[in-house]
């Protein structure tokens, strides 16, 4: 035992209207209600975050989380919310550089380094996402492209900073393709960058962070991930869709 407390987060993407939502919700809480040693997060989008934030308000261990955020306050930069408007309905994590934002938006690691920082100056836990593509790993490039990403995310970030991040390790190949990265792939990937961590700030940070893999996470493979010694949880996009199969992936066991 590592004394890590284990979180399961959906990432629900552009899935689910409000009314889905409150569906969901409806299914889920009692469902997870005898569930008390592990953090649940669920990041639905914008549109549904007040009223998922609202709905989870009686279960303490249940969080919602943003898929993004911009790193201002305030001011012209139309299409973006700012982390007070997250902060103000309750919101109290934000996913960070998902390779979709990556990748289909063009976000940096300066900026994503950027929205980190002020996710933390506004009480938000940030959840930065790392993670190779096919190419970057077939060149045998992946500790590179995780330790770039990685000094990117946090290089704003100081010591005592440390202790609201976590990070989700998300192979771009693994994501929404069905292909999930073996236990033991994702165990070297995940001690890496514990290592990392250790050597960027110190030991005991490395030690309390808490690491997620995600990549077709499903009930059938969620265990064997669970297992190993530096995977701490999930980050779980299309089998957190539907309550039945989120609620097994919570479970793990
Ligand atoms: P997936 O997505 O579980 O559908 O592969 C994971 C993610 O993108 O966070």
């Amino acid at each position: 035992m590592n004394g890590r407390r284990p979180l399961i987060a959906a990432n629900w993407k552009m899935y689910k209207t409000l009314e889905e939502t409150r569906a969901f919700f409806k299914e889920f809480i009692p469902k997870i209600k005898d569930i008390f040693d592990r953090d649940i997060i669920i990041a639905p989008p914008f549109t549904s975050l007040n009223e998922a934030a609202n709905l989870v308000k009686e279960v303490p261990n249940c969080h919602i989380a943003a898929q993004n955020m911009h790193f201002e306050e305030q001011g012209a930069f139309t299409g973006e919310i700012s982390p007070l408007m997250l902060k103000a309905i309750g919101v109290s994590f934000v996913i960070i550089g998902h390779s979709e934002r990556r990748h289909i938006f063009g976000e940096s690691d300066d900026l994503i380094g950027k929205k980190v920082k002020s996710a933390i100056t506004h009480g938000i836990c940030p959840i930065l996402c790392v993670g190779e593509t096919l190419e970057q790993r077939e060149q045998g490039h992946t500790n590179e492209v995780i330790s770039t990403q990685i000094d990117g995310g946090l290089s704003l970030v100081s010591l005592e900073e440390m202790e609201s991040v976590t990070i989700a390790y998300e192979p771009v190949w693994a994501i929404g393709t069905g292909k999930t990265a073996t236990p033991e792939l994702a165990q070297e990937v995940h001690s890496f960058i514990r290592k990392l961590i250790a050597q960027k700030f110190n030991s005991p940070i490395a030690e309390n962070l808490r690491l997620l893999y995600g990549g077709s996470v499903k009930p059938e493979n969620v265990a064997g991930l669970m297992n190993q010694p530096d995977i701490d949880g999930a980050l779980v996009g299309g089998a957190s869709l539907e309550v039945n199969s989120f609620e097994k992936i919570v479970r793990f066991e």
